[in-house]
């Protein structure tokens, strides 16, 4: 029985560890051919190669999404090497903390030109190449920090990630006459390298936040991905699909 994405050409931002990583895995295991992008070569290859699936190649490029040029080159080199490119997952982000008090300009500059502004190029680089496919795909990793919920440290970060789906939607109107859909998923507190960082306290309070009471894997975010990544998908655009184990929910403490 073929795999749903098979002979399809998934991109996928940042897709070297975390969330990224989770999704070029689903794509992976159902058959697309992945691109994972990310700054460090030799990280993204190692994954490459355990995502690497019997009858798909999974391949690692560098490309910096703070820079257009970056993303063009890597843009036309996987359209070289792979022919067609279907689906781009904007993913790539980073979330470092910083009271407004103590907040530099530049470190609210590096966290838009990585979120926010890393989204806008990376649909501008790809869009020449998913204008070629039956039926593109663009997906943005946004957060439920900015959009619905705050935290103390992260206001820079929340407003990149509500600048992204200001972005979406709008892209969503000028793709649709191309039938690109453009979509985003908001994960909750999801399990990674890059959430581990912020230490053990951080991680056991928001999983009691949670009422799954427990992280979301990469995984549960891939499989979102997916759902709009997916042909039965087509008539979707412009929506945010909040995975987060009901964390938004709750109007108290229990
Ligand atoms: P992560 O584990 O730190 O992974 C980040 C990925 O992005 C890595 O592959 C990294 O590779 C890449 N990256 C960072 N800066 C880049 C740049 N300038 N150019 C190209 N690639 C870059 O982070 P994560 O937790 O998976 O987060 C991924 C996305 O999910 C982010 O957009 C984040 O805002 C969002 N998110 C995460 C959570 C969560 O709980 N983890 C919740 C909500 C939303 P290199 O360093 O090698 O470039």
């Amino acid at each position: 029985m073929s795999k749903q994405f098979e002979g399809k050409t998934v991109v996928v931002t940042g897709g070297s560890k975390g969330i990224g990583r989770g999704i070029a895995k689903v794509f992976s295991e159902k058959g697309a051919n992945v691109a994972i992008i990310a700054r460090n070569l030799e990280e993204a290859t190692k994954t490459a190669k355990e995502l690497q699936g019997e009858h798909n190649s999974v391949n690692a490029y560098n490309a910096d999404v703070t820079s257009n040029f970056s993303l063009e080159q890597v843009a036309q080199a996987i359209a070289n090497d792979l022919g067609a490119i279907d689906i781009v997952c904007a993913n790539a982000g980073i979330f470092p903390s910083a009271s407004i008090e103590e907040m530099t300009e530049d470190q609210w500059n590096r966290v838009q030109n990585v979120n926010a502004k890393g989204t806008f190029f990376t649909v501008k680089a790809f869009l020449p190449y998913v204008k070629k496919a039956d039926f593109g795909r663009f997906i943005v990793t946004s957060s439920i920090t900015g959009p619905i919920t705050g935290y103390a440290g992260w206001s820079h970060y929340g407003a990149s990630k509500a600048a992204q789906l200001g972005f979406m939607r709008t892209a969503a109107l000028e793709l649709a006459k191309d039938n690109i859909t453009i979509n985003a998923v908001s994960p909750g507190n999801v399990f990674t390298e890059g959430l581990d960082g912020l230490g053990q306290d951080y991680l056991n309070s928001m999983a009691a936040a949670i009422p799954f009471k427990r992280l979301g894997t990469v995984e549960d975010i891939g499989h979102a991905a997916a759902f709009f990544a997916s042909k039965e998908a087509g008539f979707v655009t412009g929506q945010t699909l909040v995975v987060d184990g009901g964390q938004i929910l709750p109007e108290s403490i229990e």
